[in-house]
Parts: structure tokens; sequence; C-alpha cells
């Protein structure tokens, strides 16, 4: 568990032992002075008349310890509370890293709400670990034992009972913990559903807008949320109730303690020095004790969240093989089959070569494998069998920033980041001037828009874009491919939501950017693509054709029958 935990900590390791120690200075001035106390009254009590001044001695003991005792203190929780944020701030980077590494397979196998829930969640529970339960834990089990010692020392009867009286009540806590340990898992689960709930309500209101249920009628979010209230109040109410009953066995037993310790006074069995002592120390006694019954379940539940977060840092990150020559950008998929973590075979030994600065068109029917292909040419998920090669190498054995250094890619839905226009298009290329942002703007026809706005590039889009409408993201996503300027494109039905007018300028764009360049381009208008240098009819994750626009028009085949149906379309009307 330590070394899970030290690993979790990472660079702040160091600091960790650190607060230990001055957590272990700081507890233990605090328990000497205790027992400083306890000699200073005994000599005060049994002092006779004109007696000496060693009492003096303690008092001078007593400050020193005090001192020591608020200096430690001090510098403990400086160093605690420097120290967990660091750290959270730390795994927060170091999962994030992590999790953009990971291949797609891991946020299919994860939703959203399961990663924001240990990003958000999880972490605040090792704040509060390595700020507090940590070391309370620490002072929870030593400190009592020594006191008890102590304790034994004086009375041992008085002691015998506030021994009982933490056995009786410890039982509780453990009960406690299996409560947290048994509802954690569903608990945790519910709050992830919830989390993700909440995202694709937010995601999609547009959609619920039209559907009408915004309202108290979408029912995943409010089952979701209703079931993660129910879980909390089932959790927090079994184990309240639980530390509540410890908390009254240990006092009741202090309590019990005292009754005694008074009736030894007075049979004089015992001391008022003595007595004084196990008021101090009796309650100092049973403080740590009644934290441990409140940080042991609180630890069982950050050592789960733990448990959760090291589970992702273990994630293995798609494998890089060794290193090999690259010569060019001519792609190659060398009997590439693939499936999805449901088993079903999407691709089959799928065969074709895109030579350097020659434009490839994938066409065939929805659902055919053809985003499939440039997800896996982009490494979203590895090949099952076969593979791919980029400039003759392996695309596995790329670091992933080489690798996407290498293409400039436009999708049909377009992601845009809740910032300016200018930032959207800047990420692209972060070294890029002010004006190769313009220019990438202007071919790919974003000029009209951005001028209407009242702040220009300065237009804050929303998140995912959401003040722009369909066409005006797309024109955005290809100036950001225009401005990236990668040997390789990918075109996924790029230019889907474009009027005819805004998809013929921006082809002109396209063919500015695309000189040189090796194409992959996804469309289902095979208007957009008849000029490619070869085109594949990809049909239930088979190659069924291949060839030029004319080659295949006179093979009379899938291609020459969807052309025919497109050209019946383009002479559809309503009614
Ligand atoms: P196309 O781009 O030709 O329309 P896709 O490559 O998007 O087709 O999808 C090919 C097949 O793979 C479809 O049957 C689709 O349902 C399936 N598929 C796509 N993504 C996933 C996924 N994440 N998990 C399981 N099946 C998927």
């Amino acid at each position: 568990m330590l070394k899970m935990l030290l690993a979790l900590a990472g660079d702040s390791a160091a600091a960790l032992r650190r607060t230990f120690v001055l957590n272990l200075c700081f507890l233990g001035a605090q328990q000497l002075s205790y027992i400083a106390a306890f000699f200073l009254l005994q000599t005060l009590f049994l002092q006779t008349e004109g007696g000496t001044w060693d009492w003096l001695v303690w008092v001078i003991v007593l400050v020193i310890l005090a001192l020591a005792f608020a200096f430690f203190n001090l510098r403990y929780l400086i160093s605690a509370y420097t120290g967990c944020y660091a750290i959270a701030a730390g795994l927060r980077l170091r999962l994030c890293d992590h999790v953009r590494k990971l291949s797609l397979a891991f946020f299919r196998k994860k939703d959203a709400g399961a990663v924001s829930g240990a990003l958000i969640d999880d972490i605040r529970s090792m704040e509060g670990l390595y700020g507090m339960y940590l070391f309370d834990m620490s002072a929870c089990l030593v400190f009592p034992v020594l006191l008890c010692l102590v304790m034994l020392f004086v009375s041992w009867q008085v002691t015998g009972i506030l021994i009982l009286a933490t056995l009786l009540a410890l039982p509780l806590v453990f009960w406690a913990c299996r409560v947290t340990a048994a509802l954690g898992p569903e608990y945790r689960e519910a709050r992830d559903a919830s989390y993700a709930s909440l995202m694709e309500y937010v995601g999609g209101i547009r959609e619920l807008k039209a559907v009408n249920l915004t309202g108290l009628r979408y029912t995943p979010l409010i089952t979701s949320w209703q079931r993660y209230g129910k879980l909390s109040v089932k959790m927090e109410g079994k184990y309240g109730l639980l530390t509540l009953a410890y908390s009254a066995v240990l006092d009741a037993g202090f309590l019990a303690t005292l009754m005694l310790g008074l009736s030894m006074v007075e049979n004089k069995s015992v001391g008022l020095a003595s007595f004084m002592f196990f008021l101090i120390v009796g309650s100092r006694f049973v403080e740590p004790v009644r934290d441990f019954g409140m940080v042991l379940p609180e630890m069982r539940n950050c050592l789960a969240a733990a448990d959760k977060l090291s589970g992702m840092l273990a994630e293995p990150v798609p494998q890089t093989l060794p290193a090999e020559p690259v010569t060019g950008h001519a792609v190659c998929f060398e009997n590439v089959s693939f499936a999805y973590e449901d088993g079903r075979d999407i691709l089959h030994a799928v065969s074709f070569t895109m030579p350097e600065g020659s434009v490839t068109a994938l066409v065939g029917p929805s659902g055919a494998g053809k985003s499939t292909i440039a997800h896996l040419l982009l490494r979203f998920q590895d090949v099952r069998e076969g593979r791919i090669t980029l400039g003759g190498a392996d695309i596995r054995s790329f670091s992933q920033e080489d690798l996407y250094r290498q293409f400039s890619v436009v999708f049909q839905d377009v992601w845009l980041f809740d910032d300016t226009i200018f930032n959207n298009i800047h990420m692209a290329r972060p070294d890029a001037t002010a004006e190769e942002v313009r220019e990438a703007a202007r071919l790919a026809r974003c000029q009209d828009f951005i001028d209407k706005l009242e702040q220009g590039y300065e237009t804050r889009v929303g998140e995912g874009g959401a003040r722009l409408s369909g066409g005006e993201k797309q024109r955005l996503s290809i100036a950001r491919a225009i401005l990236k300027d990668a040997p390789i494109i990918i075109l996924d039905e790029a230019t889907a939501s474009l009027d005819p007018e805004n998809e013929l300028s921006i082809q002109e764009g396209l063919n500015a950017l695309l000189s040189g360049r090796t194409l992959l381009v996804i469309a289902h208008r095979l208007e957009t693509i008849r000029y490619a240098d070869s085109i594949l009819v990809l049909e239930k994750g088979r190659i069924t054709e291949q060839g030029s626009h004319e080659e295949l028009l006179a093979g009379k085949g899938t291609y020459a029958r969807l052309w025919e149906l497109q050209n019946t379309i383009k002479s559809w009307q309503l009614g």
C-alpha cells in the first residue's frame, strides 16, 4: 500500500517523507508535554512548605516542549497542505498526460463520467489522504499505545477501563469499514454514471430540446442522480450511525474511568496528581482513538480511489515498435484486419497503397468500414492483423507526436474548443504567425463569416463551437488543416455540411493545400472524388473494386451503380 501511495505521489514522495518526520516531531513534542505536565503536577502536589524549586525545572521543560510543538506543528501543517495540493496537481497532470496517450479502446471501455470522476473526485480524495488521513492515521495508531503505557504505569485499574471501552468500541469501526467497502464500488459507479449522464445532457442539449426532453422527462439524468443520491444517503447513514455509536462507547468508557478515578482519590488509593494526570492524558488518549474511527473508513475510501487511479496509470499505452527507417510519405495497408472490442470483424485483409503525392478516395455504403480505415491510420486503435506502413515504416514504430505530425485531418464531426476563432485555428501550428493564421482562414473561406462577427477573430466560439453553424465549424476545421500543412491529409466527409457554393470555393482552397500531398478522402458525394488517382470501393470491410472513375464506371460494378443512383437523386424533387 505504501509503495502504491509513494508511486502516486511521484516527485513529491520525498516531501511526503519529510512531512511524516515533521508530524512525528510535533506529535512527540505534544505527548512529551503531557508527561512533563504530570511531573509538574506531582511536584506541586507533593511539595512541602518551603519546598524546592523543582517545579520550575518542569515549567521550563514544558515551555521548551510547547515551543517545539508550535514550531513543528506549523512546519508540519505547511508541509502537509502544500504537499497534498502539489501531489494532487501533479497527479492530475500525469493522469491527463497518460490518458491522452491511450488508445480510443480505453475511452470506449470507460465513459467520460468515469474519467472525470477519477480526475475530480478521486484526486480530491487523494488530497485528503496526503494532507490529513495518512498522518492522522499514524498518530491514531502510535500515540494511544504510548499514552497507554504511561497510564498503565500510573494506574493499571483506571487504564484497564479505558482499554476495555476501546476494545468494545473497535468492532463498530470495522463494521463501518465493511459498510464503506461493500457499498463503495456501487457508490463510485453511480457517481461516474451520474457524471456521464450530466455530460451527455449538457452536450446533447440541442437534440434534447428538439425532442422536448429537457425537463423532468429526461429520465437517464434523473434516474442516475436519484440513484447516486440514494446510495450517498445509505452509505453516509450507516457509516454515520456506526461512528456515532463508536464515539458514544468511548465516551462512556472515559466517564467510567473518571468515576473510578474519583472514588480511588477518595479512598486514597490514587493521588490527586495522578487523577489530574488521567483527566488530561485520558482525554488525549480518547481523542486519537475516536479519530481512528473516523479516519479508518475514510482511509479505506481513499485507498479505493488510489487503487482506481493506479489502475488508470497502469493502463497500457499502445505499444511502440523499434524505430525503422522512413522514406517519403507513401501509405500502405498490408492485409489489415480489425475488430472492435465486441469482436465483430469490421475489416478483412484490406490491402492498398497510397503513393506519395497521390489522391486516394474511399467510397462505399454506410457502415462498410471507411472511417475505421482512417482511424487505424491515425492509430486511434491498432490493427488486429497485418500492418500499416508510412514511408515504409510500421506506424507503430513512430512516437505519438511524430505520427500526428504527419497528418492534417478534417472530420465530419468538428470539435472546436471554447476559445477564440484565432486560437482555434492557431492550435494546429502554435509557431505560425498571425498572418499565416489569417491566410489559412482565407483559403478555407472563413473570412466572410469572421468579418461579420463583431469581435472578428477574437470571437469566442462556445463549447464545441456551439455559437457557429455546422458549415462554419467545418470551414474552421479546414483552416486548421491548411495551417498545419502536414504531408498526409485525411478528409473524412470533410465537406459534407457545406452548401454547394461554399463547397466549390473550399475545393479551390483545398486544392492549394493538396498539391504534392498524399491524400485520403472519404466521401459520400462521388462528384467530389471523381478526379482521384485511385478510388477504392469498400463493402462489408472488403475492397471490392479499385481504379479510376472511368475504369470503375466501365466495370459496371457497385461504383457505377452508386454513381447512377446519385445522379438520379440530383433530379429528385419534393412532391
Ligand atoms: P463507415 O465509415 O463506412 O460508415 P465505420 O468505419 O464508421 O463505417 O463503421 C464500420 C462498422 O464498425 C459499423 O458496423 C459500425 O457499427 C462499427 N463500429 C464503428 N465504431 C464502432 C465502435 N466504436 N465499436 C463497435 N463497433 C463500431
